[in-house]
């Protein structure tokens, strides 16, 4: 008996019950019951409800909270205060006249993707469902498909493959990279595809190894298209660089991916690796920004407290100096050369590695020398730069020269 436990668990029994009582079963299914038994701590739920039609299953539920449906047809549900996505298999299973949910259950398994995410667990007696035996190859350590017959129908599944080979570093049978090198994608949206590397970046410590991955199929074009203009040794180099990364921690997610996406694309000035399909316009204004001032680091400037001083106005107030040695320290150690560590503790010493020094001249202190507008712009600017870059601290002198 298989008992996954979440902070919702004893609802989901109950709702599981009614569920019974309607002629229907209720099983735990995908991700969660895989890392069940991988030991690790799922972070959200999938439900699948055999034997019930999709508007059964809504009443059900909306007698245990508030329900609706998600997307558009009438298979996936959402209970509100329980972190658990609950669907019915398409086609709807019948009934077992017997009582017995295997050959059902494993019907709707034919569907999934990898054996090791093809297990179910019956929510009222938490017997186990594993018709691919998922379990051997959870311990094995293995990446293999569901159904050979199927598993192209939804070419995504090449990507899901990509970032479960970083995320648990199995083994891949070498007749799924075989069916995964002719799938085509050019129909998957964009936005599943970002889903997928979100997943690659978000959730691996190795990242780097779903991306050979795909450069083992020859299909770094496609999404990476910028890497392949590396030779051999560098795009080692940067793949290392951006393992080095991803086991840093950040505020939040899109951070993450911004800081990740921009050690990917370091150096490239106009297409950078994911801009086919990168869909969150902060992780894509933010990755740009680090990438230019990483350029800018790397031009340098005889006046090194000006540049850094520059640069933490730059990048503030999303991102700070620490960030952007982040990034060129990760760099530095795929590429084996000496990290800046000097301009780390400069900036250490300037007071500026977690924010730009405050301006002395604000737009108040111009109220009788011009009026707000792009002239203002322009005089705040020359301002910032007079203390910045030759150091004045005295506010009254600047004001003077800037009079003058
Ligand atoms: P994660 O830990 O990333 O959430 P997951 O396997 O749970 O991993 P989900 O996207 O939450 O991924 O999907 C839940 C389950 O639905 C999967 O375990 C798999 O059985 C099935 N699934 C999801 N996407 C696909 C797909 N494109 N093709 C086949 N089955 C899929
Ligand atoms: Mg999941």
């Amino acid at each position: 008996m298989t008992d996954i436990d979440m902070p919702q668990g004893e609802l989901v029994r109950v709702v599981a019950e009614e569920i019974s009582e309607a002629g229907g079963r209720a099983f735990w299914v995908g991700g969660a019951v895989r890392d069940h038994f991988m030991g690790r701590e799922p972070v959200d739920y999938d439900i699948e409800v055999h034997g019930l039609q999709g508007e059964q299953l809504l009443e059900i539920l909306g007698h245990h909270g508030k329900a609706v449906k998600v997307g558009k047809s009438f298979a996936n549900f959402l209970l509100t205060g329980v972190n658990a996505d609950w669907s019915i298999p398409d086609p709807p299973s019948e009934t077992p006249s017997g009582g017995d949910w295997t050959d059902a259950v494993r019907e709707a398994a034919l569907r999934r993707d990898l054996t090791i995410n093809a297990l179910a667990v019956d929510v009222l007696d938490g017997s186990l469902h594993d018709p691919f035996d998922g379990l051997e190859d959870l311990e094995r350590k293995r990446l293999r498909w569901c159904d050979k017959e199927t598993f192209g129908r939804d070419p995504l599944r090449l990507l899901r493959v990509m970032q479960f080979i970083a995320r648990f570093e199995f083994e891949i049978e070498p007749e799924l990279t075989e069916l995964c090198k002719g799938l085509d994608l050019s129909d998957v949206t964009p936005e599943r595809i970002d889903g997928e590397f979100d997943k690659l970046l978000l959730k691996s410590s190795r990242p780097s190894l779903g991306i050979f991955w795909l450069g083992s199929m020859q299909r770094l074009g496609e999404w990476l298209s910028p890497l392949q203009r590396f030779v051999v040794p560098q795009l080692f180099e940067r793949l290392l660089a951006l393992d080095r990364l991803a086991i840093e921690a950040f505020e939040d997610e899109e951070r993450e991916l911004a800081m990740l996406w921009a050690v990917l694309g370091a150096g490239f000035k106009d297409q950078k690796p994911g801009d086919n399909f990168i869909q969150r316009a902060r992780v894509l204004k933010w990755r740009n920004l680090l990438i230019e001032c990483h350029d800018e680091l790397l031009k340098g400037d005889e006046n090194v407290d000006y540049l850094l001083k520059k640069l933490a106005h730059r990048l503030g107030p999303d991102w700070d100096l620490h960030h952007l040695f982040l990034l060129e320290e990760a760099l530095a150690y795929g590429e084996k050369h000496a990290p800046p560590v000097s301009l780390r503790i400069r900036s250490m010493e300037l007071g500026i590695i977690h924010g730009p020094e405050q301006e002395l001249v604000k737009s108040g202190d111009l109220n009788g020398i011009t009026e707000p507008g792009p002239q203002m712009g322009e005089l705040l600017r020359k301002a910032y730069e007079m203390q910045t870059r030759e150091g004045i601290s005295d506010k009254a002198e600047i004001l003077k020269r800037l009079n003058d």
